[in-house]
């Protein structure tokens, strides 16, 4: 599909600041479309871009997460030795989108934290999702997120106060790049942040940046426990 977006149309919302979307004029081959927003620097699938839930779960399934392979298992410790070690030294541990295989949880048990897990496919048991944890963990799940603003504030609520909340996605690289970028020929990729983005979180939920390595990683502290129910966005 060659996607020409119209300007003139109505292409919604961000869904993660609520500004109008500006469509993305990309040449792909396969994709999209896409869109920008102006104010907070995501970039988004428009709804006929998603897949089909049971589409989705399909193709998780087709990666191999095992703690059999090396590269996903050194992958995750890399992600604990920059992003939650150096700011969290254990306790309650939520693995927010484990996926089939929780090879980060158990690599977060051997570091003393003790680890509870949910996945709306594989793990599904809302129970998990109260507030009490010091550490949530969210790796390879923001870019499959439709609604970024909804989770983000619920699991700003799930984290006390000065509890960190590491996640793994990777930063698009710009507008003018997106289209030699790889991450979203990933079907089930749809939302795309960037070290602004990063920012402009910041600046609307009570956390604070406290590592990026402007790739992948990102590192959160919950700053104030009191605005979980007046001032979170949504
Ligand atoms: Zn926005």
């Amino acid at each position: 599909m060659l996607d020409i977006p119209d300007p003139k149309q109505d292409h919604g919302h961000c869904p993660l600041c609520g500004s109008r979307l500006n469509p993305l004029h990309l040449a792909l081959p396969v994709g999209g479309p896409y869109f920008h927003c102006d104010r907070c620097d995501l970039i988004s699938t428009g709804k006929e871009g998603h897949l089909s839930p049971s589409e989705e779960q399909t193709r998780y399934l087709e990666h191999d997460n095992s703690p059999d392979n090396v590269g996903y298992v050194s992958m995750f410790e890399d992600f604990l030795e920059k992003a939650v070690l150096p700011f969290s030294c254990g306790g309650r541990a939520l693995e927010f989108g484990c996926g089939p295989g929780p090879v980060l949880a158990g690599l977060l048990e051997k570091h003393g934290f003790i680890t509870d897990l949910y996945d709306p496919y594989f793990f599904p048991d809302e129970s998990r999702l109260n507030p009490s944890y010091d550490l949530v963990t969210s790796t390879e799940v923001f870019e499959h997120l439709s609604q970024p603003a909804e989770v983000l504030t619920r699991l700003c609520r799930m984290i006390r106060e000065d509890g960190i909340l590491a996640v793994m996605t990777h930063l698009h690289p710009g507008r003018d790049a997106f289209t030699s970028w790889w991450y979203h020929r990933d079907p089930t990729h749809i939302t795309f942040y960037s070290a602004a983005t990063l920012n402009w979180i910041c600046s609307q939920w009570p956390l604070d940046l406290l590592y990026s390595d402007d790739f992948k990683m990102a590192t959160f502290r919950k700053t104030d426990s009191r605005a979980d129910d007046r001032t979170l966005p949504v």
